[in-house]
């Protein structure tokens, strides 16, 4: 058994050993208050890498190419995002952190605290590492780019002849296992396994 603390109400309770596909719930508010960790930290680790590997790739090879009146213009994310510095700054900084800098420090953070959790070396920095990626979480929005790029594109269609590049293939393989990594990733299972190790 152990103490937890409802985050929506503040009701304490009592809960036991969570077996897997359960969760407790707030006997007041009836908010998930805890689920089975099946957190591993090892595979975790793996896919975080393999991410960071697909991070160049993706956002340095071009994502499509548009041909209109006989010219063909070839872009990446972040030439999209350069583009819109003069016109609108602040939209340009937003996507530039949503779309590239809060993912690409949030896998680093969640590779890091992986690394030290598989190897069980427990820095005094990690609690740190797990503060910054619980922020940044909700900050990463690959899958929001992706939404507005498909509009985009279908957008333009009518106008323009589009073809997919490279680079887009390889931000649909990082939206995939970005996904794969959010999915499995638990925060609090990561401090739980932080304080008990
Ligand atoms: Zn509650």
């Amino acid at each position: 058994m152990k103490k937890i603390i409802c985050l929506h109400c503040d009701m304490v309770s009592l809960v036991p050993e969570i077996p897997k596909g359960y969760v407790a719930k707030c006997t007041r508010c009836n908010h998930t208050i805890e689920k089975h960790n099946n957190a591993n930290p090892a595979i975790i680790l793996a896919l975080s890498i393999t991410a960071l590997a697909l991070l160049i790739p993706a956002f340095y090879f071009p994502l499509i190419s548009i041909h209109l009146l006989g010219i063909t213009e070839q872009t990446n994310l972040l030439q999209g995002a350069f583009l819109m510095i003069n016109q609108a700054p602040m939209v340009a900084f937003i996507v530039l952190f949503c779309a590239v800098i809060a993912p690409s420090l949030m896998l680093g953070c969640i590779a890091l605290s992986s690394a030290c959790l598989t190897f069980n070396y427990y820095p005094s920095y990690l609690p740190k590492i797990l503060k910054i990626t619980a922020i940044l979480m909700n900050w990463s929005m690959l899958e929001v780019y992706m939404v507005s790029l498909m509009v985009s594109m279908f957008k333009l269609n009518n106008d323009a002849v589009l073809f997919f590049d490279i680079g887009l293939y390889f931000f649909i393989a990082l939206l995939v296992i970005n996904l794969l990594i959010i999915s499995r990733y638990s925060n609090h299972g990561y401090w739980e396994r932080y304080i008990n190790g």
